[in-house]
């Protein structure tokens, strides 16, 4: 029995969520590493993660091996030696643990931490070739990647009460995409015309920076697709603006023309008039 296996709030769902049973079990020596990741979604389970990973993105199965839910419920839904997909070229090395919540905006609730805290001593232990703990972008290739965006090094070192210095800064760009299909194009300027770079995998996350031509900049020279077929795009959260000063009346008061010229209600109705005049229209002034 595995040290793991005692905590008080483990829940064995191995076998009890969507699979076709293909990924295989390289037995615990094979593991190395733990992987920290969050869920970049606000809710959520093991149940349903492994539907999108099996029927939307085709895996074998739910692609970590535990999963903390807010409540500080760990599920459990690997034997450790499973190659699951979690971490691309790492799979084989690494056991995946994934905190549910966007961390990004977010924070894990304690309940979360204290469970990271006791199943990382676990696994430590469990583990007999144990080497390293790390957050899926400190994986090279996953250095860009919004993943796990809290500090889970604080927190299984014991401070389960520290909030975390985010990483993810909403002022940087326009949002975050995920890219939706195995391969996406980068291209090197915003034209489908333009030279491909590089390809970049699904499910990874990048900042936006700006849309032009129906590509997406992901920093310096780098364009890819916007299509939403191949990209789902996340605006970062509204920022909390200062109210702005309530201007005075006459400044306050627009009126268009359905037209759509703008201007103060003396130019509005000259405008209006002149189309009536000349047209024999019926044009409305609204207030803009
Ligand atoms: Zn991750």
């Amino acid at each position: 029995m595995y040290n793991f296996q005692r905590l008080e709030k483990l829940a064995d769902l191995r076998g009890k969520t969507v699979s076709n049973g293909k990924y295989t079990d390289y037995g615990v020596d094979s593991k190395t590493d733990i992987t920290v990741h969050h869920s970049l979604t606000k809710s959520g389970d093991s149940s349903a993660f492994a539907n999108y990973h099996v029927n939307q993105l085709g895996w074998h199965g739910v692609a970590y091996h535990f999963v903390i839910l807010k409540d500080g419920t760990i599920e459990w839904n690997h034997n450790l030696g499973l190659r699951s997909y979690h971490v691309g070229d790492w799979n084989t090395q690494a056991v995946g643990v994934c905190l549910v919540g966007d961390f990004r905006t977010e924070e894990p609730t304690k309940a979360q931490k204290e469970s990271l805290k006791q199943l990382h001593d676990a696994l430590v232990k469990d583990l007999p070739n144990y080497k390293v703990t790390k957050g899926h972008n400190e994986y090279p290739d996953y250095t860009w990647k919004a993943c796990p965006e809290f500090d889970y090094k604080k927190v299984i070192s014991g401070d389960v009460d520290s909030k975390s210095s985010y990483k993810y800064d909403p002022n940087k760009g326009i949002g975050t995409l995920r890219v939706k299909v195995p391969a996406l194009n980068v291209r090197d300027e915003a034209s489908f015309n333009s030279n491909v770079l590089k390809t970049i995998k699904e499910n990874d996350i990048y900042y936006v920076y700006k849309e032009e031509n129906g590509l997406y900049n992901i920093g310096g020279d780098a364009w890819v697709s916007a299509n939403s077929k191949y990209v789902g795009f996340t605006p970062h959260p509204k920022q909390e603006k200062e109210p702005e000063p309530e201007p005075k009346e006459e400044e306050k008061t627009y009126y268009r023309l359905e037209t759509g010229v703008f201007g103060s209600k003396e130019v509005a109705e000259q405008e209006a008039q002149k189309l009536r005049n000349e047209n024999g229209w019926t044009v409305r002034v609204k207030k803009a």
